[in-house]
This record gives C-alpha cells, structure tokens and sequence, in this order.
C-alpha cells in the first residue's frame, strides 16, 4: 500500500519542486493555493487516493486536528468542510456508476 499523494496535515508539501495541495497548519490554508483545505484539487486527489470508508476516516482525523487549531470555528463550519464533502463524494461517484446515460433496463430472456 503507498501513501496518499495528498495530506492534510504535513510539514511538508514540496515534492519534487511541485508544491502539492497540502494544508498549512495551524491556518489550515492550502499549500499550494491558499485555499482552505481541502481545495477542490485536494478533494479530488484525496477521492482518488481512498476508498470511502477510508476517505471518511481520514477526514474525520482532519477535522478533530483543525478543531483544535481552529477554535473560533464552529462545528457547523467545520463538519461540511472536513467531513460532508468527502461522504457526499462517493455518494455521487457511486450513483454515476449506476445510473449511467445508456443504462437500459434488464429484459427478461424467458
Ligand atoms: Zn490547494
């Protein structure tokens, strides 16, 4: 199992001269576009790197570290930016690959 490409949390965030979409702690800012985080460059490789329980997990461990270095955030703030997002991201992923545009519907072969 590799590491995901994009986290939250690092000291880091330069890899390879490339300034990857990392949160700045304690501002929780982007990295790379000063976005808070997750940016949706983030999200989308976060989406990429985790399955959703996974995805979920991770973004919960996010929250309760920015809860503590973002005490002037309410939780009404705080859960759709770390949490709901990345629910609701697999959810959509999940309904696209059923409801795909030439779905037909199964015919009964008796
Ligand atoms: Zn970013």
């Amino acid at each position: 199992m590799t590491a995901p490409k994009v986290l939250g949390a690092t000291s880091g965030g330069d890899v390879g001269g490339r300034v990857e979409h990392v949160a700045r702690r304690p501002s929780w800012c982007c990295r790379a576009c000063g976005e808070p985080w997750p940016c949706p460059p983030a999200k989308d490789q976060l989406v990429a790197d985790f399955d959703r329980i996974g995805l979920c997990l991770y973004a919960a461990l996010q929250l309760a570290d920015a809860a503590a270095d973002l005490p002037e955030l309410t939780p009404a703030q705080l859960f759709p930016r770390f949490l709901t997002w990345a629910r609701d991201a697999h959810r959509r992923a999940a309904d696209q690959r059923l409801s795909p545009a030439s779905s037909t519907p199964a015919e009964d072969p008796s």
